[in-house]
């Protein structure tokens, strides 16, 4: 079953919602806005968006809303164990994919079933703080979440930082989903 948007913000033009910002600017939780949600992609690919939008239909809003709040306990998390050593600044989380329409997917060359397509998966990285220390937080987010007893109830997987020598070149992301509990690595 799909639950869609609440009534009052199904989009009858996909513009007119992009360009009306309120809408789809709402807060889902303290630090997490609706369009996180449904324009996230690692490159910020404009492609990507535009068939993000065209298939908004498919987008879960309840499940978003989930996404956002079980994001925000993690941020919480981040900063009460990682603050001080990032000099007292709060560290963000920056969603780099969550809902993907199937259209997009097989675009992808991929079948369509990622937890992705039912708004209940969320590719994130730390960001507002260096490489080195957001690499160090997915490490420990690795440590505490990758057991499949005590850690994360659902799906978690991991792509490692890419490095060039010792210096970090992407920081690389970890994946949580709602859907059956799994571990890998990209
Ligand atoms: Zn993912």
């Amino acid at each position: 079953m799909k639950s869609h948007f609440p009534g009052q913000i199904i989009p009858d033009h996909h513009k007119d919602l992009r360009d009306t910002t309120y809408k789809y600017n709402i807060l889902l939780a303290n630090n997490f806005r609706l369009y996180e949600f449904i324009e996230a992609h690692p490159s910020n690919s404009e492609k990507f968006k535009r068939i993000a939008w065209k298939n908004i239909e498919e987008f879960n809003f309840e499940n978003s809303r989930k996404g956002a709040s079980f994001l925000q306990s993690l941020r919480g998390y981040i900063n009460r164990v990682f603050q001080d050593n990032n000099d007292g600044h709060e560290i963000a989380i920056r969603i780099t994919s969550a809902f993907r329409p199937v259209e997009w997917e097989k675009l992808q060359g991929r079948s369509g079933d990622s937890i992705h397509t039912l708004s209940l998966a969320w590719d994130i990285q730390p960001v507002n703080c260096s490489l080195r220390l957001a690499v160090q937080i997915m490490k420990h987010l690795e440590n505490i979440h990758w057991s499949l007893d005590e850690g994360h109830q659902g799906g978690f997987a991991v792509k490692r930082p890419t490095y060039n020598g010792s210096r970090i070149i992407l920081a690389g992301f970890i994946h949580y989903d709602m859907g059956r509990k799994r571990r890998w690595y990209y």
